[in-house]
């Protein structure tokens, strides 16, 4: 058999990316499985939810915002330091770019390290490298949750901490008045999780409860199509609740019968796979994915550092 191309390094097709928009000013683009952003109109103000991989990149989804609205983002949103997410930060002029507290501290602790590793995963998604200008760090953070007030009537956006899940720092953005979630990497819609910084047992536990005690009625993930009725947002959070249990039950029973890495990760791929397969990232994640996993198990609490060096020895390992 062929050896599998290296995470998403062969993954060069361009996705066609839908703008929805979700209620009077807040839009959401999805992009078939590549990372979402979205916006939230104020009265005189937007706030941006997510900046994409480079300001190229992000430019190419203010043109798509354009069309329905000029005012200026005063708030941009980042749910956590991942470089996909954030090193376009510089093309929305935001007078405040706004993250968790524990988001600040990873992007000056590993900020570097995580572009060079995720450019190497995924380069499709680096637009333009050489338009990044810098790491993107926040102007304002908080812990528990904070409120913007989107004024002439349009209610409130809420940002909320719900625990410790994709990464030690993720974000949410509610908006309870037309019952709307951004969840970022929390959840997704179809396409795999990257667990490869994530807490697995929190996650799959109290922080996907809290994310799912919103209630929401129209849910947008990290990746995949807009979760629309509460049927299809539980839905969305349950599948993202199974994937994560399905790896802690396979990679967890190779573990503690004192089996190997390697075993653990043909486990968790044969037991997964059948299910989750098909979905965008899923051979490109697992590997790091379970090697966190069993970080975690070895009482490894806080996340190992992956360098574009240690993602080629993990694949290697593992995929290879
Ligand atoms: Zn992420």
């Amino acid at each position: 058999m062929a050896a599998k191309p290296f995470a998403s390094s062969a993954d060069l097709g361009e996705k066609t990316e839908t703008l929805d928009v979700l209620a009077d000013g807040v839009y959401a683009l999805t992009a078939e499985g590549d990372p979402n952003v979205g916006a939230i109109e104020g009265e005189d103000f937007l706030v941006a939810f997510e900046a994409r991989a480079t300001p190229v990149a992000a430019r190419d989804w203010l043109r798509k915002l354009r069309e329905h609205t000029d005012k200026p983002v005063k708030y941009l949103v980042l749910s956590h330091y991942h470089a996909v997410r954030v090193l376009g930060a510089s093309a929305f002029d935001a007078d405040t770019v706004i993250t968790h507290e524990t988001t600040r501290e990873l992007i000056e602790e590993r900020g570097r390290e995580d572009w060079e590793s995720e450019f190497g995963r995924m380069p499709r998604l680096f637009r333009e490298p050489d338009s990044i200008p810098g790491l993107t760090r926040p102007d304002l953070t908080f812990t528990d949750g904070m409120r913007i007030d989107l004024g002439g009537g349009r209610g409130e956006l809420v940002l909320r901490y719900c625990g410790r899940g994709h990464t030690a720092g993720d974000l949410v953005a509610w908006l309870p008045r037309q019952k709307i979630l951004f969840a970022g990497d929390l959840v997704e819609a179809e396409a795999a999780l990257y667990t490869g910084d994530a807490f697995h047992a929190d996650w799959s536990t109290g922080t996907l409860d809290r994310v799912k005690e919103f209630g929401a009625e129209t849910l947008v993930g990290g990746r995949g199509a807009v979760s629309r009725g509460r049927e299809a947002v539980d839905a969305a959070v349950e599948q993202t609740r199974s994937f994560l249990l399905g790896m802690r039950e396979q990679t967890g029973a190779v573990h503690a019968r004192g089996g190997t890495l390697r075993e653990a990760f043909d486990a968790t791929h044969a037991a997964l796979a059948p299910t989750f397969g098909a979905w965008p990232i899923f051979e490109h994640c697992l590997p790091f994915n379970v090697q966190r996993l069993w970080d975690e198990l070895d009482g490894i609490d806080w996340p190992r550092i992956w360098t574009a060096a240690r993602d080629r020895e993990v694949w290697a390992e593992l995929q290879g």
